[in-house]
């Protein structure tokens, strides 16, 4: 690839979908948001995805056919060399295996290459952001659910496909159900939309909190991370008590990730992670310390540098 070779990245969600333009130095030269399609099937997704792309494209003010490689990050079962994405379960209808590659690569005449989305933002940061003087990391990625990413002697480890499932280490024996069917892992406790279902459950029960109220004045359909956080700021006992509990939660599984593997350091990224910032990572830091074997050494703790650009700017690095 030419030096002055112009890339894509697109970081597909179940909300939203971030895409960039990025330089041969992985400047950003333009992006655009759009939010994901939450009805039909894979092609409004990638209809979506291209027009998020061709909007970066003119924010960058290139043509779009200019782009010598696009990468994708994205959620589900990716087959790279097939090029396709199957079981994406927060995406519209996303369950056989598509050619999402050969689709973007005949819109933009471009190599394609797809990679995991928790992946390739633990990439970005180990690259470009937080993580950049390490060579080992665990990336925690706290959002609707909570994803990791392990890179180990400068490279990332995948295991056999599907490692770094730290919103799965079970922190509680026969503790709350996790989305993912399962009990008592990590994210049944700090995910967001397991934290979210928790809430609403409590005020069934009678409790009060001002976070579903918060969500009508902002015409929001769930508990966004901004929303934790108001509400977290006036002082609310419900959010504040799920919060801890989060915290609790993460601490514990990622001493766990950090006995076993002895990390140099822990990025904290996601959109609870970056929204709350470095003051909930040294929370978090704190609750790893009753659990961590070697506790006079703990690994250095860091919230993701690249926001919410990283899983955009990692895609791109796939065509690096
Ligand atoms: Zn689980």
């Amino acid at each position: 690839m030419a030096e002055d070779a112009l890339r894509g990245g697109i970081d597909l969600g179940g909300t939203k979908i971030q895409a960039i333009v990025a330089d041969s130095n992985n400047q950003v030269l333009g992006q655009a948001r759009r939010p994901t399609p939450q009805k039909g099937g894979p092609p409004d997704v990638v209809a979506a995805m291209v027009e998020a792309l061709e909007e970066a494209a003119e924010a960058a003010g290139v043509a779009p056919d200019t782009l010598e490689g696009i990468g994708v990050g994205a959620p589900g079962g990716i087959d790279d060399d097939a090029g396709t994405l199957a079981r994406a379960g927060n995406l519209p209808g996303w369950r056989d295996p598509y050619p999402l590659a050969h689709e973007l690569g005949d819109r933009f005449g471009a190599v394609v290459r797809l990679g995991n989305d928790v992946s390739v933002a633990t990439d970005a940061e180990f690259h470009l952001g937080a993580a950049r003087e390490f060579s080992s990391l665990l990336g925690v990625f706290w959002g609707t659910g909570v994803g990791g990413g392990i890179v180990l002697d400068g490279r990332q480890w995948s295991g056999r496909g599907t490692a770094g499932e730290i919103g799965h280490i079970p922190v509680r024996h026969h503790g709350l159900p996790c989305p993912c069917g399962r009990h008592g892992c990590v994210e049944a406790y700090a995910g967001r939309r397991a934290m979210e279902a928790r809430a609403r459950e409590a005020v069934d029960d009678g409790a009060k909190t001002v976070l579903f109220k918060i969500m009508e004045e902002k015409g929001r359909d769930r508990l966004t991370s901004g929303i934790w956080e108001r509400a977290i700021e006036r002082g609310d006992e419900l959010a504040e008590k799920l919060i801890d509990d989060a915290i609790d939660a993460i601490g514990t599984g990622v001493a766990s990730a950090c006995n076993v593997l002895d990390p140099e350091a822990i990025i904290i990224g996601g959109g609870l992670g970056v929204r709350f910032g470095e003051p909930y990572a040294r929370r978090i830091s704190d609750a790893m310390m009753p659990h961590l074997f070697h506790d006079d050494d703990p690994p250095v703790i860091r919230v993701a540098e690249l926001g919410d650009l990283g899983g955009a700017l990692g895609a791109a690095l796939l065509v690096a």
